[in-house]
């Protein structure tokens, strides 16, 4: 029989023989097994256990092995595993419901997809069709996914290999500590960025505008809150000239922010929600479009030339009922706004005074970007080899990290004790010990 220690070989070597792996080159790639998991931690195959400060691609915000969740789908599973989208399904309606419900007033339909780039496809799609434009704008600092458009709309490097849609135009967003504006606080780069963006508008031409598509909060770009107004002037601007508003809230959403929408603790409502991983932490793959009934309406009459096999999954469904409901009884969201403001948010900060290696921390909720520099006087960000190097003696010291540019993503599952966070600050702490050491002061 095989031991432990050898399960965790053969998955090694399975992983390394036959499976391709995303944004990597395939060579030299040698990733961490994992074969369980409770809440926060998950563990290997001989039971070393780990710290998940990651929720993998920050979308595990129930924590792991939720038991509600996973019964759920096994009793979806005993009563009806699959059936197409065009038929009425019990499960599929009720998860359209609880999600509509958290949705401001005038969002009652639910267009499900597959993950979180196919529904900012499809957001795309009702935006155009429904204004009759063609243009998306959509920030640098920006992710939203990897297909067709998705990719184009985004900002980072991964656009740039697969720049194939078109009608995609970039701008910048509002980001204080790196400001594209001269900024020197927060109101002057919320002005500024509005100003900007209000002139790239009348640049392209208005009435070629279909949408503006951006993160409530920019997740992978760094967690970068807007300052006060920017999303009301964003608004503004977007009804001033019949633009399509649609809020990717993706990564964002679903209790990561510490509401059950980050745009809630804005003064604004879109005309699209876009959302995917927290709605139920990634248990079935899922996502879609929360629709305004305006936008609807266009397609009461006109079909909507759209679809997908898996949309509206019982499975998916069935684990998006369950999650809600989990998340609503257990207190999950509210949990992750208190422990971001009493114990993450303090203990990060208390970090940024010890550590010269850190420029800044900011975020809220479970969604906390600690930003590292080489010297904080210039900003120049740390290194990628020394980012690397940071990642590693987290790993080693038990907790898994996400990692992005120059940055740490502390990004833990909603229902993290503070007890959990105590353990990763020290390790945390350690690292940036070591890191210190590089950097000019
Ligand atoms: N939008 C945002 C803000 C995201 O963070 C992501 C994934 O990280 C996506 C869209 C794409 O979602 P998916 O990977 O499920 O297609």
């Amino acid at each position: 029989t095989e031991t432990m220690t050898d399960l965790n070989a053969r998955t090694s070597e399975l992983d390394r023989g036959h499976v391709f792996h995303s944004w990597s080159a395939q060579g030299s790639l040698s990733l961490l097994p994992i074969a369980g998991g409770r809440g926060t931690e998950v563990w290997d195959h001989a039971g070393k256990t780990y710290l998940d400060f990651s929720s993998q691609l920050v979308n595990v915000n129930i924590g792991h092995q939720h038991p509600a969740v996973v019964q759920a789908i096994q009793e979806q599973a005993a009563t009806l595993a699959t059936i197409g989208p065009a038929t009425a399904n019990l499960t599929r309606g009720v998860a359209a419901q609880r999600i509509a419900a958290r949705a401001p007033e005038g969002f009652d339909k639910v267009f499900f997809t597959n993950g979180g780039a196919d529904a900012n496809e499809n957001a795309i799609r009702m935006a155009r069709l429904h204004t009759g434009r063609d243009k998306v704008l959509s920030t640098y600092r920006s992710y939203h996914g990897n297909t067709g458009g998705a990719i184009v709309a985004t900002g980072d490097w991964r656009r740039m290999p697969n720049e194939y849609a078109r009608g995609h135009v970039h701008f910048f967003g509002p980001y204080l500590y790196r400001s594209e504006f001269w900024a020197t606080s927060p109101e002057e780069e919320c002005e500024r960025a509005l100003h900007h963006l209000r002139r790239v508008i009348e640049a392209e031409g208005p009435d070629t505008v279909a949408a503006i598509l951006l993160e409530s909060i920019p997740g992978t770009a760094g967690i970068m809150i807007p300052p006060p107004g920017y999303l009301s002037g964003v608004r503004e601007i977007a009804d001033r000239f019949g633009i399509v508003l649609v809020l990717d809230e993706v990564m964002a959403g679903f209790g990561r922010a510490g509401e059950w929408f980050a745009f809630d603790a804005h003064d604004v409502t879109p005309d699209l929600i876009t959302f995917a991983k927290g709605v139920n932490s990634g248990y079935v793959p899922v996502g879609g479009v929360i629709i305004n009934d305006a936008i609807a309406r266009t397609f009461d009459e006109r079909v909507f030339p759209g679809g997908l096999t898996y949309s509206g999954h019982p499975l998916a469904a069935a684990s998006i009922v369950a999650s809600i409901d989990a998340m609503e009884s257990e207190g999950i969201v509210a949990h992750a706004k208190e422990i971001g403001a009493d114990v993450i948010g303090p203990g990060l900060a208390e970090l940024a005074d010890k550590h010269p290696v850190i420029g800044e921390v900011r975020g809220t909720g479970v969604f906390w970007a600690l930003e590292l520099v080489a010297d904080r006087t210039t900003r120049e960000p740390l290194s990628a080899a020394l980012m690397g190097k940071a990642k590693a003696e987290l790993v080693g010291r038990g907790v898994l990290p996400f990692t992005a540019d120059n940055r740490i993503h502390v990004v833990p599952p909603c229902v993290v004790t503070a007890d959990e966070v105590a353990q990763a600050m020290t390790a945390y702490d350690e690292v940036l010990t070591i890191l210190d050491r590089s950097v000019v002061e």
